[in-house]
């Protein structure tokens, strides 16, 4: 009898692009997760079972056991501190970028800068590397509106199309990372349960060459 696995999934914009690459790699939810309220489902394969939940909860369920392997983006990672995982896979799915970004025109600040955003831990280091001296503010979304109402010179946020800041009226300026979803397994199930979790490993590492194969043929 195989011992369980659990998966857990990050849930919005990341899930949608899990899915497909779970089902290139064979590996299918027992019911329609988006059609469903449900947050654990069992899968095609026996004894593995999915989670699905807040893409910020995903390193907290894998660095403490509660699952043995999580979809996470780099950005989440980054912020939560990568102890107690190993990231063995990047799924090269959910690419975006991590920018600073201030309103269309505006000048570089001067001295000190006032930056809103949800990425603080990532923002703290980053700018102290450039040698830049902020005031960070923490937000918990809508960070476009924290120029335009004054409260910052500038964020930090995810850009994809830029779309959303272009809307806003905002323009994106320095890059800070390449952001995809990487796959991440806890320290202890990757010995406790490396013959469950290898042969897994090994199906979606395929699914990601295969997917790539397709996009670039
Ligand atoms: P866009 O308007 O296409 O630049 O998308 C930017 C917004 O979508 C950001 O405010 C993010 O919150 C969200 N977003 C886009 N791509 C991702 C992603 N891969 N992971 C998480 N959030 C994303």
């Amino acid at each position: 009898m195989p011992q369980s696995l659990t998966l857990a999934l990050s849930k919005g914009r990341i899930l949608d692009d899990t899915l497909p690459l779970l089902a290139a790699a064979g590996i299918e939810p027992a019911e329609d997760i988006k059609k469903s309220r449900k947050l654990v489902f069992d899968t095609n394969l026996p004894g593995v079972r999915l989670l699905v939940i807040r893409a910020t909860d995903v390193p907290t369920y894998v660095e403490l056991g509660a699952a043995d392997l999580g979809v996470s983006g780099k950005d989440v990672l980054m912020e939560h501190g990568e102890a107690g995982m190993y990231e063995p896979l990047d799924l090269q799915i959910a690419g975006c970028r991590l920018m600073t970004a201030r309103i269309k025109g505006a000048a570089v600040p001067e001295g000190r800068r006032r930056v809103a955003t949800k990425f603080v831990g990532i923002a703290k280091q980053w700018y102290a590397e450039q040698g830049i001296q902020v005031d960070l503010i923490k937000l918990y979304g809508g960070m476009e509106l924290a120029p335009i109402m004054g409260l910052a010179d500038e964020i930090v946020d995810i850009v994809d199309t830029g779309n959303t800041l272009r809307a806003n009226g905002l323009e994106p300026c320095e890059h800070i990372a390449d952001i995809s979803s990487r796959l991440v397994v806890n320290q202890a199930s990757m010995k406790m349960k490396y013959r469950q979790i290898q042969p897994l490993l090994q199906r979606l590492e395929k699914a990601v060459a295969d997917v790539n194969q397709r996009v670039e043929s």
